[in-house]
């Protein structure tokens, strides 16, 4: 368990001697077990406080890296069981297979194939993270040709799955790339003792939990460091009741043992891989290896990922301002909205779609929706107002009608009555954009004199 300001300042010399910056050793204690300060800031304190408090400060569930440099993947590293009480870190890593048996030509367009599985969505790329290499040759020479031939023409991450043989062959060429080393389970020692040696990270693959209790012993045994939990499931229910077991052994239990990311190898025949997936990134898998390239698999399977791991304190959100659909004239349309990105990039998509010129006004509401912003005081008859007199649509428009969304309708009075512009209510949904615009009268937008 973690330990309290109590525990800590028990550990610590007790002479409030300030040397930390606090005024005394209990204040200390407390900012510790906050996690906002460290040990290493009271040169007085003992061997035994420093090792009992690195300890104790360590993540519960540790953090692995595979890859290096701009492609890394950080796996672990969580603090705790559940989004809401805290965020979490750290997606879940996707990785897509290839065999190392294919043709030069097949080898070629599967690797080209997953070098195209990354999406723009709400102004963000979303993409898979590794490539996963499965050895089906059995031939350790072309094994480690195929993976230095993958990590050239992806520069994504490797995941070598493979036995013990051509495991290390493929590690002389692509070490320093930083790979996991993913054996069988009867190769776990050797590949153990390869991992340790070269300081990679090792997937342990046993089955169930018990299984990968005394597998993870025996990699640790052999000098791994860096591991990795698969317990083997052989259905969707399986893997997410294994990967909640872990995550709370990790994190509630403080069970040091089992207390490693994990991963699943969801390829090769494994039922409902897409359904499993979906599951295992919103609890709790580190890792996921997937054998489909096909974008209708993996786009939704992304999206859910970045729907689940954005933190829903701080909304995505674009920059207020008016932004131009198409070439807008000055008898354009004026539309406006907020700045949650999800809402502009929709609204901005459905406008494109109706191919009517426009100028569209981003509000400021601190990345909220529009009825979320309405209902919190943020847009307003007032804010708008303001907004219209002061973002410079006025200059570039001759006429004075805004287009309202629907959904806040009950604005327009407030609005015609300080701004001065006429208000249309446009429809509920951004999906009648494209009709709404392209049924507006001729003389909507007439210039205003005077
Ligand atoms: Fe106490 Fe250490 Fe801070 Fe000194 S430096 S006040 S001993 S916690």
């Amino acid at each position: 368990m973690a330990l309290t300001a109590i525990d800590i300042y028990k550990l610590l010399p007790k002479t409030n001697c300030r040397e930390c910056g606090q005024s005394t050793c209990l204040a200390f204690a407390m900012q510790i077990a906050a996690g906002k300060a460290s040990i290493d800031l009271c040169p007085p304190a003992s061997e035994e406080a420093r090792e009992k408090l690195s300890a104790a400060a360590a993540p519960p569930l540790p953090k692995v890296t595979i890859g290096t440099g701009e492609r890394e993947v950080v796996l672990g590293d969580e603090t705790v069981l559940f989004r809401h009480e805290k965020t979490f870190y750290h997606p879940t890593a996707i990785a897509v297979s290839i065999r190392d048996d294919a043709s030069d030509e097949e080898f070629t367009s599967r690797l080209a194939a997953i070098r195209r599985l990354s999406f723009e969505r709400v102004g963000q790329r979303i993409s898979v993270d590794l490539v996963a290499l499965r050895c089906a040759s059995g031939d350790a020479g072309r094994y480690a040709r195929a993976a230095a031939a993958a990590l050239e023409a992806t520069g994504l991450p490797l995941v070598l799955l493979a036995p013990a043989e051509p495991l290390a062959s493929a590690v002389e060429v692509v070490a320093a790339s930083r790979p996991l080393l993913a054996p069988p389970p009867e190769d776990l020692v050797p590949a153990a003792k390869l991992a340790a040696e070269r300081k990679l990270p090792l997937r342990v693959r046993a089955r169930g939990i018990e299984g990968l209790s005394v597998a993870l012993a025996d990699a640790r045994a052999a000098g791994a460091v860096s591991l990795v939990a698969d317990p083997s499931p052989e259905t969707p229910r399986e893997a997410v009741a294994f990967a909640t077991n872990i995550r709370r052994l990790a994190i509630l239990s403080r069970n040091r043992d089992l207390a490693y990311p994990s991963a699943f190898d969801l390829g090769g025949g494994f039922p409902d891989p897409f359904l499993a997936a979906a599951l295992l990134v919103a609890k709790y898998g580190s890792l996921l290896v997937l054998d489909s390239a096909d974008p209708a698999d993996l786009l939704p399977l992304l999206t859910l990922r970045q729907n689940l791991f954005t933190d829903p304190q701080r909304p995505i959100q674009v920059e207020p301002g008016v932004y131009p659909i198409g070439a807008p004239s000055e008898s354009s349309p004026v539309l406006i909205t907020t700045n949650f990105s999800l809402t502009y990039f929709t609204v901005r998509g459905d406008a494109e779609a109706a191919k009517v010129p426009a100028h569209l006004l981003i509000a400021d509401v601190d990345g909220m929706s529009v009825l979320t912003a309405w209902a919190a005081g943020k847009f307003t008859g007032e804010s708008i107002s303001k907004m219209l007199a002061e973002c410079g649509i006025g200059e570039k428009v001759t006429h004075r009608t805004l287009i309202l969304p629907g959904m806040v309708a009950r604005l327009s009075g407030r609005i015609e009555e300080l701004s001065g512009w006429r208000v249309l209510v446009g429809p509920q949904e951004s999906s009648a954009l494209p009709s709404y615009l392209r049924r507006l009268p001729p003389g909507a937008f007439l210039p205003v004199h005077g």
